[in-house]
């Protein structure tokens, strides 16, 4: 399915919240008491479409109530940052993707990573079987810069407590259009320039307070700064601030992701 004269990238956030989700279950505080719609966050992954094959980024919890919200009737892959809770299981919700696609689904990410899906999930990777009614998957571990429809895709190992995520660059035509760093302590030095100049960051933004696994808003303005990014965007955030309170505590040019965010680059 070959689409025309689109844009070279949309990207669509599909969750922006932290592992609980916003509101988390029983709180009453403000912000998860909050008729604000940006401040409902469900747990972080991103859709992107190239116009020739939509991917997801991880498959959130939330996965199935996010398609349904956003229409997407088609997934061709998804790219996996880690599998901590959050950011994997939506996997079984793939299914639909297959059904309607009728082929196997490639999904990309740290080795350690597809072993775990693997584990957890060992009916999907299965070889015997059609696709009707079934969730089936071929595992591609990646560690370096791979074509993924029109994109070229290069993984960004950061560190995120105990273990290594991958954040993910996409690149078309020469043009470094995104990154995507949704858990992560920290950015080194050759991720910083490997993303210098991109055209839109996301990243982890998870609170203003200090946390053993995750940026705080302030240091990921900083990663911000130091990559040269044109626009940012904050992610993977908690109910420890409204959406309108994060965004007038930020400078030009970085602003907070919300559910359902488009980007478009063309
Ligand atoms: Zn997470
Ligand atoms: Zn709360
Ligand atoms: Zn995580």
């Amino acid at each position: 399915m070959t689409r025309t004269n689109g844009p070279l990238l949309r990207g669509l956030v599909l969750g922006s919240g932290t592992s609980q989700g916003v509101p988390m279950i029983g709180c009453r505080c403000p912000v998860c008491l909050s008729p604000d719609p940006r401040d409902r966050r469900t747990r972080a992954s991103l859709f992107v479409d190239d116009g020739t094959l939509p991917f997801l980024i991880d498959t959130a919890t939330d996965l199935r109530f996010q398609c349904i919200r956003e229409g997407i009737a088609d997934v061709g892959a998804v790219l996996y940052t880690h599998h901590h809770a959050d950011h994997i299981l939506g996997l079984d919700d793939l299914r639909r993707f297959c059904e309607l696609r009728q082929e196997r689904l490639p999904i990309y990410g740290p080795a350690i990573t597809l072993e775990i899906l693997a584990r957890m999930f060992p009916y999907a990777f299965q070889e015997k079987g059609g696709t009707a009614g079934y969730v089936r998957l071929l595992s591609h571990p990646v560690e370096r810069s791979f074509p993924l429809g029109k994109l070229i895709i290069t993984p960004l190992p950061v560190p995120h407590g105990r273990i290594t995520t991958f954040g993910y660059l996409l690149e078309r035509d020469g043009r470094k259009l995104l990154a995507y760093l949704s858990d992560c302590q920290a950015v080194p030095e050759e991720i910083l320039s490997a993303i210098h100049s991109v055209e839109i960051l996301m990243i982890d933004g998870l609170r203003d307070e200090p946390h053993p696994t995750h940026l705080t808003s302030r240091q990921a303005v900083k990663v911000a700064r130091q990559a040269d990014a044109r626009q940012t965007y904050l992610t993977h955030l908690t109910h420890h601030k409204s959406h309108r309170d994060r965004e007038a505590d930020l400078p030009a040019g970085i602003g907070v992701a919300f559910d359902g965010l488009t980007i478009v680059l063309d």
